[in-house]
């Protein structure tokens, strides 16, 4: 449990209606600012010479780091503090890595195999983050060199067991499942130095659709890091887009750079699509672009990462926004056409908007990104 500024508070002179109330020695105008501050760790408890032991102990205790970090060649693993997102945040993602046993004659293809998988989701590129080798023997240039890469990260076997993780090796669901979150619970709740190492669950061998549904629960509670026995290449895609929907900051909106986006090579005189950086409405959009028959382009207006009404609401998407979107991008000069298609919901403000930049027409598109390809089926009839 956190111990909250009111909480610290309770503790103080001033709470306990004391001499030295509100003396300003720490450095602040009042005992609820110090409290407030000494919360968030802004200030050191020292500063207060007036406080009684209970109040050391027990923030000394609160801030006792629940969780190691572990790190690896820059790779952060572990250093949680609350047991869930939406307390906070978490701080770094559950690792994924691939045993590679070198005692096989083909270890090199498969090393390969998956130093070459990657996904490219929101800006980003997402890979296995570790390849375990085992039984590496005389194979030690090829750990040598491949560290020089940042990922994934070539670690011995021999060295995975000495990083500190508690290795869980799977052998039964519930067993496991139960054990991770004790684990979790007495690190978080509890800070008890004896579960404070970040969890590794190595799973038993199986069949892919097996692997996949434990280890997506594993993933949620509370693995900090997973180990394959064997890479399949389905499995980590779903398990790099669960782990996405997890470890994203929920202070942070997910958003898309503001630009001109390029849809199946699009020419000065093919169709315009406007719509907010709102990562989720842009995927929606661009892959509804993507399969389009007819080649387009994208304009994305920076709107604080916002979807389209609630960026219309907190006027983070208006016409003078788009205006500017516009001068900046170039569109008059880079491209002929002079109609933009706006979000439906925006339909509204085609009148505003047009007042705005004369230069262009704007119509009303669908409300629903999945309506795109009938409603540009109706426009390439007109
Ligand atoms: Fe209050 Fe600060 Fe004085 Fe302590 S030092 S009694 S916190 S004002």
């Amino acid at each position: 449990m956190e111990l909250s500024g009111l909480q610290i508070f309770k503790y103080t002179p001033a709470a306990k209606k004391l001499q030295h109330t509100n003396c300003k020695d720490c450095g602040c105008p009042t005992c609820m600012i110090f409290s407030m501050k000494l919360a968030k760790q802004q200030i050191e408890i020292d500063k207060c010479p007036y406080l009684d032991e209970e109040l050391k102990d027990l923030y000394l205790q609160n801030i006792r780091q629940a969780q190691k970090t572990i790190e690896i060649n820059g790779l952060k693993i572990g250093g949680e503090d609350v047991l869930f997102r939406h307390e906070k945040t978490f701080n770094n993602p559950t690792a994924l890595a691939v045993i590679v046993d070198c005692s096989i004659y083909d270890y090199k293809s498969k090393i390969k195999e998956i130093c070459d998988f990657e996904l490219k989701w929101a800006n980003e590129i997402f890979k296995v983050d570790l390849i375990i080798l085992k039984n590496l023997k005389d194979n030690l240039e090829l750990l040598k060199k491949s560290k020089e890469q940042s990922k994934p990260i070539f670690v011995s076997y021999e060295e995975f067991k000495a990083l500190g993780f508690n290795i869980i090796e799977e052998q039964d669901f519930q067993v496991t499942k139960n054990l991770l979150i004790e684990t979790r619970c007495k690190a978080i709740i509890e800070k008890d130095e004896n579960y404070s190492a970040p969890t590794c669950v190595v799973m038993k061998k199986d069949d892919e659709y097996s692997v996949c549904a434990r280890a997506s629960y594993y993933l949620c509670k509370y693995a900090n890091m997973i180990v394959f026995q064997a890479f399949d290449k389905n499995t980590l895609l779903s398990l790099i887009m669960l782990r996405q929907n997890i470890y994203t900051d929920p202070n942070k909106t997910l958003q898309v750079d503001s630009g001109l986006y390029e849809f199946n090579n699009p020419d000065k005189t093919s169709i315009i699509f406007l719509t907010t950086n709102f990562a989720l409405t842009y995927y929606a959009v661009a892959s509804e672009l993507e399969s389009l028959p007819v080649p387009s382009y994208l304009i994305v207006v920076p709107a604080q990462g916002m979807s389209v009404l609630t960026a219309w609401s907190a006027e983070t998407f208006n016409p003078e926004v788009v205006k500017q979107t516009l001068e900046k991008l170039d569109i008059k000069n880079k491209i002929d056409t002079r109609k933009i298609i706006i979000p439906g919901l925006l339909g509204e403000m085609t009148e505003e908007l047009q007042q705005y930049c004369s230069d262009f027409e704007f119509i009303k598109g669908t409300n629903e990104a999945s309506d795109i390809s009938k409603f540009v089926e109706k426009l390439l009839k007109k």
